[in-house]
């Protein structure tokens, strides 16, 4: 048990100054590795060597006149929150000069936990190492504790703070005392002459000092500090991160429906036009009783609409020729306003509409062809009016835009008779588009037509087998002429062509160019 030379005081729980190897060292505690090697006269208590610094003692401090004047006149600037500031000492109470001294009163009465705020530089020798640490007061203030409140400062820290120390610790009272270190996260303003931290963002004030602590001990505490503060800031940034990720998604959701907003705007206006342009196309037809294209626009609905129903219309199992439509593209629409053709055809629907009131149980034909094709379209199913396609080539295009489908030019040699031929198969309507194999080389440009076609089927006849010599309709009852005709003619999928051959595509056959009417032109491509 070590005891003060000078008053016999139990320096156990205060803090011991020894003379060892020419200069003063301080402890918490008196440790066995220094017990045997110091004499008994060179053990001091704080309040006992404080007292023989004021005589004179010699003493090899960095700055020993800077820490008597220190400890016992503060200069007046130092501020509230220094620990030098308060409990200036009156000499003549000092208990010690009696040679009764205890360290509490004294460490009390002067303040002076920040002697042993300095552990000398010849600790390195030792086991020890040299550590800055700050007194956490928040752990509970009690002296019992005091020695578990002091906490290591960070590697980053107590590497500034050491390198300041190299540089030179001035505590000389004129000089400036306080500079700037920066921390893990946080600034701090060192005062070195009162050795206390303040922490500049939350203005907390904190004693720090520099000690011998067990090295690997010391370290460790350091490392866990800081490996601590790394994770902290680690955890801070992917929060961020996922902050910053759920707000770049909710904006690219916000842009998403904008898009999509403006695109259906923009729809909306692209038909509206149309559908005035169509009006105004059938006045002016009216009165011209000629024939009017209007040239849709890319950026009209009608166009994405069509390009994806016709593709639609080819059914995925074909294969062989049928696969072109993997490169089908629409590049140019045509919505046609001919009154002279739509009146015929009107005519002609009124008549279907008469003939087929004396008729029962007419078979139901439908098309695969989706009505958004021709919204506008009012379609009268209990006639069968269908919309259907019709592949051709550009000059027959034109021709028919002018005058009408025509049975008169009908092929003589066509399998189900002489008449005008339409499917709602678009990968039937690409072998007669003029695209015959989509090669876009020599006399095959590779671009072809199709017309996409109002049509009155009526009562329609499924046909058998092949029809060549059929010129006109085919009687209902071949035996009673007053039964009448059938309208037109469907060949189904499967029906025998001869001994080896079925038809693979359906198709509609028409007699009379009248039961059509030509709505859209599509031009297309293969790309
Ligand atoms: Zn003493
Ligand atoms: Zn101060
Ligand atoms: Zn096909």
């Amino acid at each position: 048990m070590p005891t003060c030379f000078k008053c016999g005081t139990d320096a156990i729980d205060g803090e011991i100054a020894v003379w060892c190897k020419g200069t003063w060292k301080f402890f918490q505690r008196l440790t066995q590795v220094l017990e045997g090697q110091v004499e008994p006269r060179h053990i001091y208590c704080s309040g006992c060597w404080l007292v023989c610094s004021i005589n004179d003692l010699d003493r090899k401090r960095k700055h020993p006149e800077s820490v008597t004047n220190n400890q016992l006149t503060p200069p007046a600037r130092h501020g509230s929150g220094c620990g030098n500031s308060r409990g200036h000492p009156d000499s003549s109470n000092c208990t010690a000069r009696n040679g009764a001294c205890s360290a509490a009163a004294v460490r009390n009465l002067l303040n002076v936990q920040t002697l042993s705020n300095f552990a000398t530089d010849d600790c390195k020798d030792s086991e020890f190492e040299l550590v800055w640490e700050y007194l956490d007061s928040d752990r509970g203030a009690n002296a019992a504790n005091r020695n578990q409140n002091w906490q290591p400062m960070t590697k980053a820290m107590n590497d500034l703070l050491e390198k300041r120390w190299a540089d030179g610790w001035d505590q000389s009272p004129d000089s400036d005392d306080t500079f700037y270190v920066r921390g893990t996260g946080f600034d701090y303003c060192i005062d070195s002459r009162c050795m206390l931290q303040k922490n500049m963002s939350t203005g907390r004030i904190r004693q720090i000092r520099r000690v011998a602590a067990r090295a690997d001990a010391t370290r460790k505490a350091a490392e866990v500090k800081q490996l601590m503060q790394e994770k902290e800031d680690l955890i801070a940034t992917v929060a961020k991160m996922k902050q910053l990720f759920q707000e770049k998604e909710d904006l690219s959701a916000k842009v998403a429906k904008l898009e999509q907003e403006k695109k259906a705007l923009e729809a909306s206006q692209a038909g509206h036009a149309t559908q005035m342009m169509a009006q105004e196309a059938w006045r002016v037809s009216r009165q011209l009783r000629a024939k009017i294209c209007i040239q849709l626009n890319h950026r009209d609905a009608v166009f994405a609409s069509i390009q994806k129903a016709l593709l639609e219309a080819w059914p995925s199992h074909h294969i062989g020729d049928c696969l072109r439509m993997n490169r089908f593209s629409v590049i140019g629409l045509q919505q046609v306003c001919n009154t002279s053709i739509w009146k015929d055809y009107e005519y002609r629907k009124e008549q279907v509409r008469k003939e087929l009131e004396g008729r029962h149980s007419i078979p139901r034909v439908t098309s695969t062809l989706p009505r958004e094709v021709c919204s506008w379209a009012d379609l009268d199913e209990k006639i069968n009016e269908v919309l259907v396609i019709h592949g051709t080539t550009l000059d027959k295009t034109e021709q028919i835009a002018a005058f009408g489908f025509d049975e008169r030019l009908a092929r003589e040699k066509g399998l189900y008779g002489q008449g005008v031929y339409f499917t709602d198969q678009s990968c039937k309507a690409l072998q007669y588009s003029g695209a015959s194999k989509g090669k876009g080389s020599g006399k095959d440009p590779g671009e072809g037509y199709f017309i996409i076609a109002r049509v009155i089927l009526g009562h329609s006849m499924e046909a058998e087998g092949p029809l060549q010599k059929t010129k006109v309709e085919p009687p209902v009852d071949p035996g009673d002429p007053s039964k009448g005709r059938f309208h037109s003619v469907i060949a189904q999928k499967g029906v025998p062509i001869d001994a080896l051959r079925r038809q693979i595509h359906r198709e509609f056959v028409i007699f009379n160019g009248a039961h059509a009417y030509p709505e859209m032109i599509v031009h297309f491509k293969f790309s």
